[in-house]
């Protein structure tokens, strides 16, 4: 694998979302009951036993995080302290270690320093992503929980998710479920995904950009897309979004039900969104750290397109949750105590 061209060589308004080696990441084992101390290493390939849990039987959990680029050149992390304590919950389902959430946070701060001249130049809606990932290695064959883990967190400069601005995209429905009711839908696990590649790829071919899964009990319930909470905004402003056990509680969203109702006025509601039920939305939308928010143009259900605001154009309380939340990410706003957290340089 190669690794990165230089900093000073990228062209920051061209990156999409795509691996990057960069020169540091954090390195920690887990061994006899408990994790070393870690640290950063150059070193991109990890070195495990095949009989590691984490290829076999998904033993694997993982995170996604973004640092951000700040007009005075600073650098803000948002919320990492509730990546540290999802992971840890994602850890508990699946009998893995929890890593504790202060060495999380330091460790999250050390990799961004560390690659500090990747995070893009503020103004161009660049972000260097974070992904933390936890798997069980070891010599195993048996369904038990490994004996010993790693912990890493690696790091690439990615791209404005909407090049041009803001744009809205059809999602369509799908046959197939994310998660069972009772299963692991709520954890950021791998094995949650490796599934959804196939109806993911029905979707594009079909000409949508994700599938909106249905919950997987009575498939009459919007649960949430591949990668990314669903919400809607109702004719008399309310913040929709649906609630179940077997979405990933995303980040984003418990933010965004925050900023929609401290900010925006908006009445913030999690329950049940029906399918058949979408003229009680004026506008909707997709969101997760890696997507911010995703305006949906329409949504297709059984050869119908459901169109909310535009097919083209973002709705005006959509623009609204975009700016404030950016705003806050990029530090032209204030943000709500504790959201944003610094990384020394
Ligand atoms: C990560 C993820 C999200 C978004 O969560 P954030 O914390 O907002 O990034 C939503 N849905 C799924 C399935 C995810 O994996």
């Amino acid at each position: 694998m190669a690794k990165a061209q230089p900093a000073s060589e990228i062209d920051w308004t061209n990156l999409g979302f795509d691996y990057m080696d960069l020169p540091y990441r954090f390195l920690a084992h887990y061994q006899d009951g408990k994790w070393d101390d870690g640290e950063l290493t150059e070193d991109g390939t990890l070195h495990i036993s095949e009989g590691s849990t984490g290829l076999h039987y998904g033993q694997a959990d993982f995170e996604g995080l973004k640092a951000y680029r700040t007009k005075d050149g600073s650098i803000n992390l948002f919320r990492p302290d509730q990546n540290a304590k999802r992971m840890q919950r994602s850890c508990a389902r699946l009998l893995m270690p929890a890593f504790p959430e202060d060495k999380f946070i330091a460790a999250v701060k050390q990799v961004v320093a560390a690659n500090a001249d990747y995070v893009p130049p503020y103004g161009t809606g660049g972000t260097l992503y974070l992904r933390p990932l936890m798997i069980g290695v070891g010599g195993n064959i048996g369904v038990h929980p490994a004996q010993e883990y790693i912990f890493t967190i690696f790091a690439m400069p990615v791209g404005a998710y909407y090049k041009g601005g803001l744009k809205p995209t059809n999602f369509t429905t799908s046959y197939y479920d994310r998660a069972a009711p009772h299963g692991t839908g709520q954890s950021k696990v791998g094995g949650n995904y490796g599934g959804s590649l196939l109806p993911g790829d029905e979707a594009h071919k079909a000409g949508y950009s994700d599938v909106i899964y249905l919950d997987p009990a009575t498939h009459t319930k919007i649960e949430e897309a591949g990668s990314a909470n669903f919400f809607g905004i109702t004719q008399d402003n309310e913040f929709v979004t649906p609630k179940s056990d077997s979405i990933l509680p995303s980040i984003t969203k418990y933010s965004l039900l925050y900023l929609a109702e401290n900010r925006l006025g908006l009445k913030p509601v999690e329950g049940d969104v029906f399918i058949d039920d979408l003229d009680r939305f004026k506008e909707a939308g997709a969101m997760g750290t890696a997507a911010v928010i995703a305006p949906i143009g329409g949504i297709e259900y059984k050869d119908q397109l459901h169109v909310f605001y535009s097919e083209t154009e973002v709705g005006p309380i959509t623009r609204k949750l975009y700016d404030e939340l950016t705003g806050i990410q990029f530090g032209d706003v204030e943000a709500p105590e504790g959201w944003i957290q610094k990384v020394e340089v």
